[in-house]
């Protein structure tokens, strides 16, 4: 590679696996039937799993590739309340008191999240170090303010405005027409908050099996039959959480669940002090174009994170990379010539309602479709649909009952990707 844009020794995966590797765990032998059978061993499955493990089922969690390999270590650790839909558009389908329902599981899972790193003893980089959202022309700052003004009692998120006069205080970029403050959401080290939790799910005598995909479910008796490349195992339960991976195996799913790629590259150390002056508070940030970037402070505050969707279809992170690296410019023209270190892809899950789902379908249990916020959603509702196949009813959530939809000759190819970002980069060009 001779694109002096990245370092000699970049790499193509995520740059917080450079402090926790993906975990060697032998193959164990599968044993031949389990209580509980989770496919994924991301946010969502081990979450789950820790919940039955704990719970006294035999759990078994099953990854196609290693733990971890999907989005949950490939994330940009960014934490919020997670939900895309408004209030209006929420209670005009559902009704008030479902919307409020709904849209409180994003303040829920962000308040879990934090008490389940605290009481669990993970040691990930959390940190409440608030998001600093960019207008990215004054209408949006306008409506940043009226969204701030007109929250839903019961929803409020605490939030101030910040002119574009005193936006150095928060960002050294003049990209913005000022911002929003909301200080209560969070930074992580995705893979670090992935490794506390399989740790607290194997320490629950849960096993987990790498590189060992499931290719088929039956109904058989009063359980399921899962066959996997290695072998068949019997089980009472099947939770699936394979998200923005969700494969043939599981054809309903497929049919309902949009994988879409989102783009990140860590950039080389920063000069010193430039960390200070670019980001000085450490939040996190994000802006309001529909094509949105997303972008922090490593945790230990030498490098960029800095992500997005910078394609039509789906590329290379070599390419993607640069692309990444031209938005990042934009904002910050003084890393121009900052190289790139890392760059890297991975597969969210959206939904036709651009809503998570949680439940069960011809008796299979399955959360996901987080829409591309999923660190703390993931984790929260990992943790409900657990609670949902033990039987307790701490596990009812506000997505219950909600129809995973899918559209006529949709089977899990998203052809309508392109012309739908074209589409909004063209309004985002246009408010611009
Ligand atoms: C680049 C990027 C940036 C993101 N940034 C943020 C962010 O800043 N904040 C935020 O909240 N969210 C973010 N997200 C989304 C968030 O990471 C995900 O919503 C969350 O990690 C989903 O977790 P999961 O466990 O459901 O899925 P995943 O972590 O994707 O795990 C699914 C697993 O299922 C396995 N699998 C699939 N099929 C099978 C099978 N048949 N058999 C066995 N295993 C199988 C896969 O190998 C994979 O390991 C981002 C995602 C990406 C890709």
């Amino acid at each position: 590679m001779t694109n002096s844009l990245f370092t000699d020794d970049y790499k193509t995966t995520p740059y917080w696996r450079e402090a926790t590797p993906a975990l060697d765990l032998s193959d164990q032998e599968l044993p031949a039937k389990a209580d509980v059978v989770v496919i994924g061993a991301g946010y969502t499955g081990l979450s789950a799993a820790l919940q039955t493990a704990r719970g006294g089922r035999h759990t078994l969690v099953l990854d196609a590739e290693n733990a971890g390999w999907g989005c949950s270590t490939r994330n940009g650790g960014q934490i919020s309340t997670s939900i895309k839909p408004t209030f209006e558009q929420l209670s005009s389908k559902y009704g008030a008191q479902r919307a409020f329902n709904i849209l409180k599981e994003g303040h829920n899972a962000l308040a879990w999240i934090e008490g389940f790193v605290a009481d669990e003893k993970i040691d990930c980089a959390f940190r409440v170090a608030g998001k600093f959202v960019g207008a990215h022309n004054p209408v949006q700052y306008e409506l940043l303010g009226k969204n701030i003004a007109q929250q839903i009692k019961g929803l409020e998120s605490e939030a101030y405005l910040v002119p574009r006069a005193d936006q150095h205080t928060e960002l050294g970029s003049d990209i913005y027409h000022g911002g929003a403050i909301f200080p209560k959401f969070a930074s992580v080290d995705p893979a670090r908050l992935h490794r506390g939790m399989l740790e607290r799910v194997l320490e629950a005598q849960a096993t987990i099996h790498n590189h060992c995909r499931a290719t088929g479910i039956t109904a058989d008796g009063d359980g399921f039959c899962v066959t996997t490349a290695r072998g068949e195992i019997w089980t009472r339960n099947v939770i699936v959480a394979s998200n923005g991976y969700t494969g043939s195996s599981t054809p309903w799913l497929k049919r309902r669940i949009i994988p879409i790629g989102s783009y990140v590259i860590a950039t080389e150390p920063l000069a010193p002090g430039q960390m200070d002056r670019l980001i000085p508070r450490d939040r996190i940030v994000g802006d309001t174009r529909r094509v949105v970037l997303y972008y922090r402070a490593s945790p230990d505050r030498q490098r960029i994170v800095f992500g997005g969707r910078v394609s039509l279809t789906e590329t290379d992170p070599l390419v993607s990379g640069p692309k990444l690296h031209a938005s990042m410019v934009e904002i910050f023209p003084e890393l121009a010539q900052t190289r790139i270190s890392h760059s890297w892809v991975g597969f969210v899950g959206y939904t036709f309602d651009k809503l998570a789902h949680l439940g069960k379908h011809d008796g299979i249990h399955y959360a996901m479709g987080y829409c591309g916020s999923g660190v703390s959603m993931a984790s929260y509702l990992g943790m409900r649909i657990g609670q949902q196949v033990l039987g307790l009813k701490q596990g009812r959530t506000g997505f219950d009952e909600l129809s995973l939809q899918t559209r006529p000759f949709y089977t899990g190819n998203p052809w309508f990707l392109a012309p739908s970002v074209m589409f909004y980069r063209w309004l985002d060009g246009m408010n611009r």
